[in-house]
């Protein structure tokens, strides 16, 4: 992109001098291009505001006027009161802060106030100041007349977000005009999207007419953000596809039709259709690149099973890795089950082999006489050489690195040398996360959904119980053991430091085992425990030797123990949502009734909680969960701290975000390196690209 006016030091605005821009620069803002793209944080709407003669009691308004008194009144109780007295050109009102002396030293005689609150009566009518905004100084042009919207900056110390409001007022002008052909995204994309223009859209921000207005204008940089996005991500994915060829299975039908028939359930209509994408992924000459994801017990290893079936068939081997040793275990015992007397060969590969069973599994792997190759990380760790692999799939994904989760997927051109092979890859998930997340984490992905429980689940009976009901609740663990049926008991990571959650984890348990449950058999399982460890109590819980399990970490996740029936889980909220939803997930395996304890206090936990209590969908968790968490925190351990996204926001534009994806695969398709859009190729690579690499490493 050729220089632009833009790209001049901020200093050479109006109004700017050497000082201005080091302040500027504190704020990130060095160039003019930077100004101009220092939009909003918010708005203050005037276009609502009452005359302060009209106010009565009672009412609820936003109000502007000049201070003409002030000061701070004690009261008996020894609260102090900031008052100010404000004025409008149709009368006078109090306005009351209680327990905010310190406004005294911030606002001032003369000051033009934005403020919002209710009105009561108190020796006449008077304001309590939800929030309030200073327009202007007294002497200070006051911006009444710009406008009925008011924009708010980021400000920093020594330059207020008013200076910065004149300050842009004064060039937007300018600024609009050195951007107006700077424009990156084609006019029929602008107009199939429904969003205005670049200049339209930033004049928006800074001058809007309305809220929404500006809403459109921010929606506008939100498109484009999530636009180039979604173009690096179909970039990606056109180029693995060109560049790592996949394996055209064939449709053989031996191994598939036999196995499906004699099936002990009926599949869901969401397991078929999850099927259905799989098989055509398989099928084709391009490579399998594709997450399913299926909430807990959404029966997402029959779908695997299936998938490694179709490669069995074709004379490949497939591979299942799980992220712990139980759960590969599981695996093996629940495939054999399903496969019956047909002729594969399941073979399993963990840490935990003695030498010679490990030896033997290696050589069965190497030979091709295993069909599936069920294991954990062992399964990239060792020497490990398939004979022919034809598909990788990864169970709970989000439990392994994404260097692991490359290491199974390639696999196949260690062993091949020369003549590369690239397995199929399904990477599954059980952490429910909305579509809008998982199309903007996992965009190079394609996506399969299980979004419908198998029949003849019986739903976990979800209560809330307060702190003092406690010893009912364990009266109830009690009894359900009495009835032969096992229990989870929960507290959540209390403290930040190890050796403190070591510590709160066996005073619990010891409680629990000493004064609460003397006559029962007690486990525990905590996170600075050895995976070995942790292994050997949740056998023994499996087997039934143990009748309640405390833990204090997220139990192992995909366990499957029919016979437990209650989690209790204790400061349920300290949880988030989702975690809470992974947590119920260990129970309601069985034919039995299952219960879902969550013992919490406080009124706000209790409304938090509701959602959960009421749905056992994990999809709708998630969202509630979105919402309430918001967006950041969904991405998990982001310590880089660069925000994924500018503008846009996830959920509220998610369907801006699928037009973005949409239109982004349709340019690909018929341009993939974009050389009949040097524009957006310029973008991508000097804007998003690195941007990307930050927002995954997160
Ligand atoms: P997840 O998606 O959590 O991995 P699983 O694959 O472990 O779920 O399946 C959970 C349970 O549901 C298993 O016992 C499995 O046999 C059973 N199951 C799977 N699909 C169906 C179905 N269509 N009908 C009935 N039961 C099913
Ligand atoms: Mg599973």
């Amino acid at each position: 992109m050729s220089y632009s006016e833009l790209d001049r030091p901020a200093q050479f605005l109006k109004s700017v001098g050497p000082k201005r821009a080091a302040l500027l620069a504190k704020l990130g803002l060095l160039t003019a291009r930077d100004v101009l793209y220092h939009v909003p944080r918010r708005y203050e709407d005037a276009s609502t505001i009452r005359a302060i003669g009209s106010l009565e009691p009672g009412m609820d308004v936003t109000i502007i006027g000049r201070v003409v008194a002030k000061g701070v009144l004690p009261t008996r109780k020894g609260l102090r009161i900031f008052q100010a007295v404000v004025q409008d050109r149709t009368g006078l009102v109090e306005c009351s802060w209680p327990g905010q002396p310190f406004l005294d030293r911030v606002l001032r005689r003369g000051d033009l106030l934005l403020l919002s609150g209710s009105v009561r009566f108190f020796h006449g009518r008077q304001l309590q100041p939800r929030e309030f905004t200073l327009l202007a100084r007294e002497g200070e042009e006051a911006t009444e007349e710009e406008g009925t919207v008011f924009p708010v900056y980021a400000a920093t110390e020594g330059l207020t977000h008013r200076q910065i409001r004149t300050l842009i007022a004064e060039n937007l002008d300018d600024l609009l005009r050195a951007v107006a052909d700077e424009e990156v995204l084609p006019a029929d994309l602008l107009d199939r999207a429904g969003v205005p223009p670049l200049v339209r859209a930033l004049e928006s921000l800074h001058r809007p007419g309305s809220l929404a207005e500006a809403e459109q204008g921010r929606r506008r940089l939100a498109f484009e953000e999530l636009f180039f996005l979604q173009l690096l991500h179909a970039r990606a994915r056109h180029r693995a596809a060109v560049e790592r060829p996949g394996i055209a299975f064939e449709r053989r039908g031996t191994l598939v039709s036999t196995v499906y028939r004699t099936l002990p359930f009926s599949l869901t209509t969401a397991q078929k259709r999850a099927l259905v994408e799989i098989g055509a992924d398989m099928l084709s000459a391009r490579r399998m690149n594709r997450l399913l994801q299926g909430d807990v017990g959404a029966g997402k290893t029959v779908v695997a099973l299936f998938a490694m079936l179709r490669a069995v068939e074709n004379g490949y081997q497939a591979a299942l890795m799980a992220p712990t040793e139980i759960l590969a275990e599981q695996h093996v015992r629940t495939l054999r089950l399903l496969l019956g007397d047909a002729p594969v060969q399941v073979v399993l590969l963990t840490g935990r082999l003695g030498a010679a069973a490990r030896r033997e599994a290696l050589a069965r792997i190497s030979s091709g006489d295993a069909g599936i190759v069920v294991g954990t990380h062992a399964l990239i760790q060792e020497a490990v050489e398939f004979h022919h692999p034809g598909i990788a799939i990864i169970d709970e994904q989000h439990r392994f690195g994404v260097r692991q989760r490359l290491a199974l997927a390639e696999m196949g051109e260690i062993a091949e040398g020369e003549s590369r092979i690239h397995p199929d890859v399904l990477v599954m998930s059980a952490t429910p996360i909305p579509r809008s997340l998982a199309l903007t984490l996992y965009g190079d992905l394609d996506i399969s959904v299980l979004d419908e429980r198998p029949p003849g689940r019986r739903p976990v009976r979800t209560g809330i119980r307060p702190e003092g009901a406690r010893e009912r609740v364990f009266e109830f663990v009690r009894e359900q053991v009495r009835l032969g049926r096992q229990a989870y008991v929960v507290y959540p990571l209390v403290e930040e430091s190890e050796k403190l959650e070591l510590k709160a984890a066996t005073e619990e348990y010891r409680y629990l085992r000493e004064e609460v449950f003397p006559d029962l058999r007690l486990g525990l399982i905590h996170g600075q425990m050895p995976g070995e460890e942790k292994d050997r109590v949740m056998r023994a819980f499996a087997a039934g030797e143990v009748d309640v399990l405390v833990s204090t970490t997220v139990i192992e996740v995909g366990i499957d123990v029919a016979n437990a029936t209650v989690m209790v889980i204790e400061h349920a909220e300290r949880f988030g949502l989702s975690q809470l939803h992974q947590l119920r997930g260990r129970v309601g395996r069985g034919a039995e009734d299952s219960y879902c304890i969550l013992v919490a206090s406080s009124p706000e936990a209790r409304e938090r909680l509701r959602i959960f209590v009421s749905t056992e969908d994990g999809f709708r968790i998630a969202q509630e969960d979105m919402r309430l968490r918001g967006q950041g925190d969904m991405f998990g351990s982001r310590q880089s701290g660069a925000p994924a996204f500018l503008f846009a926001d996830i959920e509220r534009d998610e369907s801006l975000l699928v037009l973005a994806r949409v239109e982004a695969q349709r340019i690909i398709e018929a341009d993939p390196e974009l050389e009949r859009h040097p524009t957006l190729r310029d973008v991508l690579t000097s804007r998003y690209e690195e941007r990307l690499r930050l927002f995954q490493a997160g």
